[in-house]
């Protein structure tokens, strides 16, 4: 007799950035550029709505630096500012290089943990674009947070 056997979900690899994303990170880039301050704004970041619009921001650095802020709860804000609870699609971060760092280009970078606790509050079903050696690639913001926390009764 055969044994029933349990069918393991597919993996789903991660997706690749389609054009869309892309103009993202150029978002999240062109964000840090233009606001660059070495040990004040450092990264930049870029999300869309699930209304298709894009919201960018850059981190604010403190003195007292519990008081930081990040680059994506920044763009978050305005976002919610502008347009109210419109989800997010998509979100991405961008890391400046210091200034003698010259040989070091501006890249993707993974939200912090409580980023990811962020991200998932305000859309559960959002996506982030994470470095994936050479080519970034999206991972559903669930992937980045397994055992989220929980106030006890919550499931
Ligand atoms: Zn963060």
């Amino acid at each position: 007799m055969k044994r029933p056997t349990k069918k393991q979900p597919a993996k789903k690899r991660p997706a690749k950035l389609s054009k869309a994303d892309q103009e993202l990170v150029t978002a999240a880039i062109e964000a840090i550029k233009s606001r660059y301050r070495d040990d004040w704004q450092e990264v930049g970041a870029a999300l869309r709505t699930r209304t298709g619009k894009v919201f960018t921001g850059v981190n604010l650095d403190a003195y007292l630096g519990r008081m930081a802020v990040c680059a994506e709860a920044v763009a978050l804000g305005r976002a919610v500012v502008d347009l109210g609870d419109a989800g997010i699609d998509m979100i991405v971060a961008v890391r400046h290089p210091p200034p003698d760092a010259k040989d070091q280009a501006i890249a993707v970078v993974s939200p912090c943990g409580a980023c990811r606790e962020l991200i998932f509050d305000y859309d559960p079903r959002a996506r982030v674009i994470v470095p994936n050696g050479e080519t970034p690639v999206v991972v559903p913001i669930g992937e980045l947070l397994p055992n989220k926390y929980t106030r006890g009764s919550e499931r």
